[in-house]
């Protein structure tokens, strides 16, 4: 199939080469020549706009920054100028709101358009095991699948055009909450006089046990290997939990939402992003 793909960055340069790998056709565009000069290498077709990346497409893939750059590009490069019936894929972290105005438009072009955001990190877009959570209507959702297939290990229809982003911003919003949490018990017990093994080895069997305790322990040499190992680099950067934490607060306030949690989270995150943006997100017990 003859796919464009926009954005090319951390997430979206392994997820078009695997869309190479799985034999498709790919058309990519970014704004950097870096980006696109490791997409020539990785097997794609490399164009210098993305309305000519579209041109001749079956399906269009994007993976950008934010909501205005994602409604930018298709407002202006996409819709109308992608061929009739290609399916449109956003794969951008963004709010909901934007990406149900954009599907809106889409639609209303005749396109089948999907927002299909992604959980996992580079090592799941570069090793094509990404989960997308996939908002659209059963019939873009049964078109986007097969090409998703080719970039991920699971893919969930998640309702509705904009439901993928809903998923995305609540997931991550209770993944907040839950490390500042684990953190917490964590730095607590230090100051008991329990032992962080001891403390991990008791409530990772116990009525504790979280994501963030026992596939992502914040405390260096407890638990599988995590980004603590490696002096909290890698991993998930506290500056894109901050992003989605913004965007689930802004979903919260438009949608009437009760979520102080979420929002005393921001504000962690808020000050520890503002000099650590760049460390792993679980870093955050450093500053209990
Ligand atoms: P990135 O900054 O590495 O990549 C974005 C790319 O988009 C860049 O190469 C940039 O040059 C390009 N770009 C910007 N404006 C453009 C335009 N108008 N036309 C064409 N290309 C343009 O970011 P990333 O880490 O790859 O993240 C991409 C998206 O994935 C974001 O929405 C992010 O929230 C989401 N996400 C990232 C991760 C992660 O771990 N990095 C995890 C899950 C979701």
């Amino acid at each position: 199939m003859k796919i464009a793909f926009i954005g090319l960055g951390n997430m979206g340069g392994g997820m078009a080469a695997n869309l190479v790998k799985a034999g498709h056709d790919v058309r990519a565009f970014d704004l950097s020549e870096a980006a696109l000069a490791a997409a020539k290498d990785a097997g794609c077709t490399t164009f210098t706009a993305a309305s000519e990346a579209c041109a001749d497409a079956e399906a269009v893939v994007s993976m950008l920054p934010n909501g205005a750059i994602v409604k930018s590009v298709y407002e202006n490069d996409v819709i109308g100028t992608a061929p009739a019936g290609a399916v449109l894929l956003d794969c951008s972290t963004i709010d909901v709101a934007t990406a149900r105005e954009v599907i809106a438009s889409a639609q209303g072009a005749g396109y089948d358009m999907v927002d299909a955001p992604v959980s996992g990190g580079i090592a799941a877009a570069n090793g094509g095991t990404l989960t997308f959570m996939v908002g659209g209507t059963q019939e873009a959702f049964a078109r986007a699948e097969v090409i998703l297939n080719a970039m991920g290990k699971a893919v969930i229809h998640a309702g509705d055009a904009g439901n993928g982003q809903a998923a995305k911003i609540c997931n991550n919003m209770l993944l907040a909450v839950q490390m500042i949490g684990t953190a917490e018990a964590f730095s607590m017990a230090d100051k008991l006089g329990l032992d962080a093994q001891t403390f991990y080895d008791i409530s990772s069997v116990s009525s504790g046990q979280c994501w963030s305790m026992t596939s992502y322990c914040p405390v260096p040499g407890v638990g599988p290997q995590s980004p603590s190992d490696n002096d909290y680099q890698g991993g998930f950067a506290s500056a894109l939990m901050l992003k989605d934490l913004r965007l689930a607060m802004e979903a919260a306030g438009t949608s009437g939402a009760n979520t102080p949690l979420g929002k005393h989270s921001q504000e962690i995150y808020e000050e520890f992003a503002a000099d650590n943006g760049g460390l792993d997100f679980s870093a955050i017990i450093k500053t209990l």
